[in-house]
């Protein structure tokens, strides 16, 4: 008999027959692996200990299987995940509303999540009373116009805009960031201007607005992207250029993940929604609802997802994650 077994409220590791002191370690029993410390089951051991090759989380004497997150161990904290210590990560950990820097395994140093405004284009229905496109601009521009829609799903605009919105703001809080939302509902009479003077007093580094094409020619297809030209009269030098490489990384890694024909970015000075920004800001504009086939891709509530994870990955890749 090699294994546990119990004497009087003791469990104790017997190896070949013989209760052996020595062992210290993992060992199985009936499914479950235990934490035994110089032959005796311990219940109190929460850590990590080595098995062969691997280091395993212990949980009050059991291998914890279901554990993510990091672990001291003689003052270095390591991350394990689902029980194992994972050497191969290397990343970002949020742990006890907390972010880590993590490199093989390692936790560095604790780092600062960053906060993403996020604005779903558009509303219910447009808003045709006038604003200046612009800071001291006499150029006056509807409050918020229709959107698009769907050529074969009839699927609105704002609707699609607000669904990969919404995952994009789950997919960011997954990978620890912070997020600021423009809207979260249909209802938000709230112009173009408005959201970006809102989003420049949110706290956010950066201002992500996420808009759907449209072509009265149905075969264009691709995403696309806007910021604003070095230029640009109404915004400061320093934000140009961080919006710019701000559009560039996101469209790239939006297209990357998701497959779709880059169209490539278009530098425009007359967007209200980009001058009014004092923080850096970029419009993605993620395919064609005028295409029938990029609609109905973009109908799927899996594609959603997959643009909402496009869209992060390039906010990863802007802040060198
Ligand atoms: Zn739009």
């Amino acid at each position: 008999y090699t294994g546990l077994t119990k004497y009087y409220d003791t469990w104790y590791y017997v190896e070949q027959g013989r209760l052996n002191w020595g062992y210290t370690g993992l060992t199985n029993y009936y499914g479950t692996w235990y934490y035994v410390e110089q032959g005796r089951l311990n219940w109190g051991y929460t850590g990590l200990t080595k098995y062969y090759d691997t280091w395993y989380y212990v949980e009050q004497g059991r291998l914890n299987w279901g554990y993510t997150g990091l672990t001291n161990y003689y003052g270095t904290w390591y991350y394990v995940a689902q029980g194992i210590l994972n050497w191969n990560y290397s990343g970002i950990v949020q742990w006890n509303n907390e972010n880590w820097r993590v490199t093989n395994g390692v936790a560095t140093e604790k780092v600062a999540s960053h906060i993403v405004c996020i604005d779903a284009g558009h509303q219910a229905y447009g808003m045709s009373q006038k604003e200046p496109n612009g800071p001291g601009s006499s150029v006056m521009k509807a409050m918020l116009t229709t959107g698009s829609a769907g050529i074969v799903t009839r699927q609105p605009e704002y609707e699609l805009n607000l669904a990969v919105a919404l995952k994009l703001k789950a997919e960011l809080l997954n990978r620890g960031y912070q997020v600021v939302m423009i809207r979260e509902d249909n209802n938000c009479p709230v112009s173009n201007a408005q959201r970006a003077v809102y989003a420049n007093n949110s706290g956010a580094e950066i201002f992500v607005r996420i808009h759907a094409n449209g072509s009265a020619n149905t075969s264009v297809r691709g995403a696309m992207a806007y910021g604003p030209s070095s230029a640009n009269p109404y915004m400061a030098s320093n934000v140009t250029a961080a919006s710019q490489s701000l559009t560039n990384t996101l469209l790239n890694k939006f297209c990357a993940t998701t497959g779709l024909l880059n169209k490539g970015v278009l530098l425009d000075d007359t967007m209200t929604g980009i001058n009014w920004c004092t923080i850096p800001v970029t419009i993605i504009e993620m395919g064609f609802l005028s295409n029938p086939d990029e609609d109905r891709l973009m109908a799927t509530d899996s594609f959603r997802t997959v643009m909402a994870r496009g869209i992060a990955d390039g906010i990863d890749a802007y802040f060198g994650q």
